[in-house]
């Protein structure tokens, strides 16, 4: 169906062959150079890895090869891009400069950087680290952000450190499923009365006396030997 010229104009898509099969004789022919460069492009990536940077005295991190290890043609300079790093254990807030090359067949050249800033991050992955083994010891994201700053000078968002405990809680799951409960086989066994909307309840617990793991607490409405015995014998299936 051919697009009139008030219709191209009304709606700015910008239409483009992703086969080269020509199912629609209104769409422009299938470019393919560009199906050329994007191949090129993809194998480029492989030398990534390759490209040795050097760090400039103004915070300019520079790329110190002047040709493209795919194609071997001459890489030009292709403008900055600023990035901001802050380093492990407090040492600092960074701001970095890169100086990016582009190869004019394959593209951008993307060479690792991790030596100076993590991959698609700002902060050193140890503040990660620390965020996600303060949850496990019971601070709230909000108290963490406290920490961070007391201790590293470092304001860092309350929602940020949410997202890096909600990005390990997959692993976390698995971790603590795999791992064994800390028994030595010899338990305590506690009762405490509780009173809970009025009514007469139990917390019924049990602590291993060399390792002080609690394998198993219960609130339940009836004590005694036979609560006991129920309490205990589900802590064993556990182990
Ligand atoms: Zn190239």
């Amino acid at each position: 169906m051919p697009v009139s010229k008030i219709e191209g104009d009304l709606a700015p898509n910008f239409i483009k062959q992703t086969t080269l099969n020509k199912f629609c004789p209104s769409i422009p022919e299938p470019e393919v150079p560009s199906v050329e460069r994007e191949l090129n492009q993809e194998k480029a990536h492989e030398f990534d890895n390759q490209y040795s940077i050097r760090l400039e005295l103004d915070g300019t991190v520079e790329i110190e090869e002047t040709h493209c290890y795919n194609c071997h043609r001459r890489l030009v300079y292709n403008g900055y891009n600023e990035r901001i790093a802050f380093l492990d254990k407090g040492l600092g807030r960074y701001e970095f400069r890169l100086h990016r090359k582009r190869c004019p067949v394959c593209g951008e050249i993307n060479p690792d950087y991790s030596a100076f800033f993590p991959k698609y991050g700002t902060y050193h992955e140890n503040y990660k680290r620390r965020a996600r083994q303060n949850y496990m010891e019971e601070l709230m994201p909000s108290q963490i952000a406290k920490v961070f700053q007391v201790d590293f000078d470092l304001k860092i968002a309350r929602s940020t450190i949410v997202y890096w405990i909600n990005e390990i809680q997959e692993e976390i799951r698995y971790l603590l499923a795999t791992t064994p409960i800390p028994s030595s086989g010899y338990w305590g066994y506690d009762e405490i009365h509780l009173r809970i909307s009025g009514e007469r309840m139990y917390a019924i617990d049990t602590i291993d006396v060399n390792t002080g793991f609690v394998p198993i607490a219960r609130i339940s409405s009836e004590m005694g030997r036979d609560a006991g015995r129920e309490v205990l014998m589900e802590g064993r299936k556990n182990l």
